[in-house]
């Protein structure tokens, strides 16, 4: 018999200056939901059911950047992505261009089990739910109050990614180590992208990875994108072998800019070093970590079949928990 284990992250765009209620809260939810997938693994569910429910719990939050609380397009809309895989027999499905299924992961897992592809985007997603019948909301579901003032700052500031650092009126400007700098029209020092400053933190996509009793491992992740993005933008979190990736040796589930996730495939990157490398599941990832992600650009969470888990990222921080059936149990950020 396998040892469960399971880990969640949300979002590896943290804002070094982050109140502290915002935090907590973070916390709080990423606690509450870390603990009904333990609860769930302890009973004998699948690690492809734990990893759906904890991630539809995560969309539902508005907290984070997944369902309700999306990041907004530039036009003010929510365009949400999700993927899921499962380690056994490597099924998976992805949605992308989502903008009324409440619980876009769901979606995802009915494109595997119920579609002969494995990822649907924009209309031909939409018309797909609509056809299984799940739950649908208008768009202004998923918009907050505060992403609508997040995309306000974001197009004053004239970013494309925009994240927690463009300082709000009144607040200090964030530390300008490491690349911590607010986003401004003239780039500010940052990294440029076809003529146009790109920040490159983003806020709090969600995932998470189990491995349960039998040791299948299964892993799911969701997001609205980055904030003020393009119409139509895709990142890593719907690509299989990008932002998420389980097969019979582990299961990953990558944040951070999705543009730099994908030109290094990391959540297979993480799973070929286990596969043909033999590197333990720790080993794999701080070598994917360290040579294979573009410094400070996202973070990723892992489990393998023996019931490791890992988990490494090299920007500020990620929102993050994992537990074991030993009883370990842990929640941080930085
Ligand atoms: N990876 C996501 C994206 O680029 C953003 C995030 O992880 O926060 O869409």
């Amino acid at each position: 018999m396998v040892r469960w284990a399971i880990a969640v992250h949300g979002g590896a765009g943290v804002d070094p200056a982050l109140p502290v209620e915002r935090q907590e809260e973070a916390r709080r939810v990423l606690a509450r939901c870390l603990s009904a997938g333990a609860a769930a693994l302890r009973s004998g569910a699948s690690a492809l059911d734990v990893v759906e429910m904890v991630v539809r719990e995560l969309e539902t939050d508005p907290v984070f950047n997944a369902g309700r609380g999306s990041a907004l397009t530039r036009n003010g809309t929510v365009e949400m992505e999700s993927s899921i895989m499962d380690g056994l027999g490597r099924r998976c499905g992805a949605v992308s261009g989502v903008s009324t299924v409440k619980n876009p992961v769901s979606l995802a897992r009915l494109v595997m089990e119920r579609s002969p592809h494995s990822y649907l985007a924009f209309d031909g997603a939409e018309e797909f739910a609509r056809e299984q019948g799940v739950e649908m909301v208008d768009n202004s579901y998923f918009i907050t109050e505060e992403n609508l003032r997040m995309l306000k700052l974001a197009k004053e500031s004239n970013s494309i990614v925009f994240d927690y650092r463009v300082p709000l009126p009144g607040a200090d400007t964030c530390n300008s180590s490491a690349g911590l700098v607010a986003a401004k029209a003239d780039g500010g020092g940052l990294p440029m992208m076809n003529g146009l400053p790109i920040s490159i933190y983003s806020p709090e996509t969600v995932g998470c990875v189990a491995v349960d009793g039998t040791g299948r491992c299964a892993a799911a992740t969701s997001t609205g994108g980055l904030m003020n993005k393009m119409n139509g933008r895709i990142g890593d979190s719907p690509l299989i072998g990008s932002g998420t990736y389980a097969c019979q040796a582990c299961a990953v589930s990558c944040t951070g800019e999705g543009e730099a996730i994908i030109r290094s495939t990391l959540a297979r990157d993480v799973a070929a070093l286990v596969e043909y490398k033999g590197l333990s599941l720790p080993e794999a990832v701080d070598q994917a970590v360290k040579e294979r992600l573009d410094e400070g650009k996202a973070g990723l969470i892992a489990v393998s079949r023996n019931g490791e888990v890992a988990m490494g990222f090299n920007t500020v921080g990620m929102f993050r928990g994992c537990a074991t059936e030993e009883g370990f149990m842990e929640v941080a950020i930085w």
